[in-house]
């Protein structure tokens, strides 16, 4: 059972276009996404977690990376407020929230916060909350924990 919020009221519809290129080493962050899960590389040897991905890791340098799923919880490290139209598929949720998040597991994610019913604050906690965009293409956002 997937526990992550996946709202759905909101249209992604073209989003695919703002994808980034999807490589050999990026593909199991995106696969994880697509199937309602949030993904990031653990170290073999000292156990830290690490985004973006790499061969090595960047705490230790070992070669010994494994994919594996996360909570993605976290507090609102630093955020932006976006007026500034960027692209026009953007537009119906001007203006949206970027912010920098600290996952609990280590790693700092930059991600949207769309649709947000209040402004929020550095140190606020946060929850995953992955966009479908069709049935091979999904992406993360950020929503209040409390939603
Ligand atoms: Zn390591």
């Amino acid at each position: 059972m997937n526990t992550m919020n996946t709202m759905s009221t909101l249209n992604f519809d073209g989003f695919g276009e703002l994808f980034p290129e999807i490589t050999e080493l990026n593909k199991p962050y995106w696969d994880g996404l697509a199937q309602g899960e949030v993904r990031l590389q653990k170290c073999g040897a000292c156990g830290k977690y690490q985004y973006p991905a790499e061969t090595f890791c960047y705490e230790c340098g070992a070669q010994k990376m494994a994919w594996v799923k996360v909570a993605a919880e976290g507090t609102v490290y630093s955020f932006i407020v976006v007026h500034q139209l960027y692209h026009k598929l953007l537009k119906p949720f001007m203006p949206y929230t970027v912010a920098i998040v600290q996952m609990d597991e280590g790693p700092r994610m930059l991600a949207a916060m769309l649709g947000l019913k209040s402004p929020i604050a550095i140190g606020d906690r946060v929850k995953p909350c992955i966009r479908v965009v069709d049935n091979e293409r999904a992406f993360l956002t950020y929503v209040p924990a409390n939603e």
